[in-house]
């Protein structure tokens, strides 16, 4: 399985993303996960990325493309892209890799959701430093407030999801992410709107049933 997740920064890419990893066995492959494993291994693309990353904007083209390039390139059993492909180039970039090795997407699901919902969402968004796991303050408590479930860690906000960050987060969006929806509607690839304003399992039972379709 090839699936290329696409929404804004908080429509819930990567909480999907692990319900469909756990349910089709495909690499959850995250490219913010990475550049911050990077960061916190004081790599030189983690000290590249950094400003971009603390300022809302994106990582320029060519280091994103290497990086997510080289991970896919360890996935056997199939992927769910989660914030790659962020610009026309990059989604260009990829479909080129793609062409080369003989291989093809089988969808885009394009997550939808307004800004204002976006906002509570990474507002309220805490991540275990530890083990990467994401909940939400009120949408997605931990058992003990602050604590992760998982290892006993204090869960940290990111710095991004700051609020005068977020502005930024989604202004970047809109003017470079929302094209690459374009760009798959163009090409013909498939492309699947799902609402994520929706509870968390609702969600999750609509793109199951999208993707068990096309099997
Ligand atoms: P993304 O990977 O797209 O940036 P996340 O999966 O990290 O988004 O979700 C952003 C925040 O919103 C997290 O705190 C998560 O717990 C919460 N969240 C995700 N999906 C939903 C949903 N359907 N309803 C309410 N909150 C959600
Ligand atoms: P995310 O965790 O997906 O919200 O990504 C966090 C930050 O990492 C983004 O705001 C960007 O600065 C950077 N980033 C992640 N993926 C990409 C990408 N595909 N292209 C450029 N920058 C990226």
């Amino acid at each position: 399985m090839k699936i290329i997740l696409l929404g804004p920064p908080g429509a819930g890419k990567g909480t999907q993303c692990k319900r469909v990893s756990e349910r089709y066995g495909a690499t959850h492959l995250s490219s913010g996960d990475i550049l911050r494993a990077e960061r916190a291994a004081g790599t030189k693309l983690g000290r590249e990325a950094q400003r971009y990353m603390d300022s809302g904007a994106l990582v320029p083209d060519q280091l994103i493309i290497d990086m997510m390039m080289g991970a896919i390139s360890k996935c056997a059993k199939g992927y769910l892209l989660d914030g790659f492909p962020r610009t026309v180039v990059q989604a260009e970039a990829l479909d080129k890799a793609l062409a080369a090795a003989g291989e093809k997407l089988d969808a885009v699901l394009n997550l939808e959701i307004d800004d204002n919902v976006i906002v509570d969402r990474m507002s309220g968004r805490r991540s275990c430093p530890k083990c990467g796991a994401v909940y939400h303050v009120s949408n997605q408590p931990p058992k003990v407030a602050g604590i992760c479930d998982n290892d006993g860690e204090k869960l940290v906000q990111r710095p991004d999801d700051r609020p005068e960050v977020v502005q930024n987060r989604l202004k970047t969006y809109h003017a470079q992410t929302e094209p690459v929806i374009g760009y798959y509607r163009k090409v013909g690839r498939r492309v699947i709107d799902i609402d994520a304003d929706k509870p968390m399992d609702d969600v999750s039972h609509a793109i199951f049933s999208e993707l068990d379709a096309l099997k």
